[in-house]
């Protein structure tokens, strides 16, 4: 069909729901080629990602960058990401009155699918347990509840393309019995129809948006009842599905085989990612890209792989640490063959420079070459497809590239409290270390003297030193044990009393 043809078919549909053509299938549980389109959006040729936003951005991009450098065609959001002040005030994001707040608040594309839901992937597991009525959530300040009434309320006021219905998992519990499994199945059937119905009391000309209903990553059998009622009578008002377990993914009824997969399960390696596409999966978030940046590891495969050389016996790593030693003189591009800004424009040395610096640009590179990567390796899958040579190429990656990406040896940027699992937060020690430090007593007496200031000597100009000097020389770390007939005399700080 010619695109002028897709084009007027795409203004016939309802301005704001998406459409999802299945292109190429050979079964219920195999690979496929689709197309989701929405009048106004990029289309998004899949198997395909989106991009797993945090705040509203991709880690490390910039709104700018975002727009100049990197290609997605839609992204994820977390409602909890906006929330935090929530119940005690309203959040600023809903006090935003234009159309579409939530685009504008983040400055998203005008072109680009905005897909939400509660939580962020993977969500951190929240001690607030839900309950009939609420669901627990990680906000940058701490665990908060939020009810399917304001999450439905949320969406009709932030206009997402996309809507996830609300699911009851206990994120982070090893074994979930029977009986709460029924309750899953339960809560979440009665929080989509919540969903539904607000969707149904939308005014005319008012923006709606399409639903992807939740399937839990539980047996069919534990979820019949929510399934059955999905086919009865919510499956004509929903666009798509999101997968919580694509292992159980043959549980899934025939009737809602023709439904866009969003898979929520977060992949460890490009090995799972294949996995998951020739299971079906249609899209992803895929919350290793930005794990990878963190570690200074720039992705370095290609799918199909290139040909194996027949004298190599050992296989290729998924990504390089730009930490390591061996590239500080090396003048090379990240990664062969990669046409990405960073490639480009940039060499390992000088990335390598930045991370030791910990200056930000390191990281913001690499986020944009392990995003062309990601999107050069989806290209690769869908060309695959569509020579049906896709489970020959996955064999051939297997047999190229070690089964794991490699392990994080360098110190990431700075960590922040949603990025931390809430036992983490019951520890006792500093998430990130301390940028001063506290100089031993020698060190201390060899600054003193290259700075000409002799023990017991009260130092002239003492008071237009910077307290930050201050604070590297001397130290305020409580809890270590240095004389104090060594320290700058007389030298009072104000919170000096802890150590
Ligand atoms: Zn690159």
């Amino acid at each position: 069909m010619s695109i002028g043809g897709r084009e007027e078919r795409l203004a016939q549909l309802p301005p704001d729901m998406i459409e999802f053509t299945l292109l190429k299938t050979t079964g219920a549980l195999a690979p496929r080629l689709g197309r989701i389109s929405l009048a106004g959006r990029k289309t998004i040729l899949t198997p395909a990602f989106i991009g797993n936003t945090s705040r509203g951005i991709i880690p490390h991009v910039s709104q700018d960058n975002y727009r100049k450098s990197v290609t997605l065609n839609g992204v994820y959001i977390p409602l909890e990401d906006f929330v935090e002040k929530h119940p005690q005030q309203t959040p600023p994001i809903f006090k935003y009155d234009v159309p579409e707040p939530l685009r504008k608040f983040i400055a998203l594309p005008e072109d680009t699918l905005l897909v939400l839901g509660a939580r962020r992937n993977p969500p951190i597991p929240s001690p607030v347990a839900n309950t009939n009525t609420e669901v627990g959530l990680s906000t940058s300040v701490g665990f908060k509840s939020m009810s399917s009434e304001y999450y439905a309320a949320a969406v009709r006021k932030l206009q997402p393309d996309i809507v996830i219905g609300l699911a009851d998992i206990p994120f982070g519990q090893e074994s979930v019995g029977t009986k709460r499994k029924d309750k899953m199945s339960d809560r979440t059937e009665l929080w989509l129809r919540d969903i539904i119905a607000r969707k149904s009391t939308l005014d005319k000309g008012e923006k709606g948006w399409s639903i992807f209903a939740p399937i839990l990553p539980i047996e069919r059998d534990l979820q019949s009842w929510y399934l059955e009622h999905l086919l009865e009578d919510m499956v004509d008002k929903i666009s798509g599905l999101a997968i919580y377990d694509t292992y159980l993914l043959d549980d899934l009824p025939d009737q809602l085989h023709h439904l866009p997969r969003l898979s929520f399960h977060a992949p460890a390696s490009p090995h799972e990612l294949l996995r998951q596409v020739s299971l079906g999966i249609d899209l992803f978030t895929i919350p290793f890209l930005a794990d990878a940046t963190d570690a200074g590891i720039v992705l370095d495969f290609t799918f199909p792989p290139p040909p194996k050389e027949a004298s190599s016996s050992t296989r290729r790593i998924l990504g390089i640490d730009m930490w390591h030693e061996d590239h500080a003189t090396s003048v090379t591009a990240l990664s062969d063959g990669c046409t990405c800004y960073a490639c480009t424009k940039h060499h390992r040395a000088y990335l390598q420079h930045l991370l030791a610096a910990k200056e930000m640009l390191g990281w913001v590179l690499i986020q944009l070459h392990n995003h062309a990567i990601m999107a050069a390796f989806f290209d690769g899958v869908r060309a695959s497809l569509e020579a049906r040579t896709f489970d020959a190429d996955v064999a051939a990656f297997e047999a190229y590239y070690e089964p794991a990406l490699p392990e994080k040896t360098g110190q990431g940027p700075r960590i922040r409290g949603y990025q931390f699992k809430s036992e983490e937060h019951a520890k006792k020690e500093k998430k990130n270390p301390k940028a001063y430090k506290r100089f031993d007593a020698d060190k201390i007496i060899e600054l003193k003297a290259a700075h000409g200031q002799q023990p017991n000597k009260k130092p002239e100009m003492r008071d237009v030193i910077d307290d930050e000097a201050l604070l590297g020389l001397v130290g305020m770390e409580p809890g270590v044990d240095v004389d104090p007939t060594t320290q700058l005399d007389g030298l009072k700080i104000g919170d000096d009393t802890k150590a």
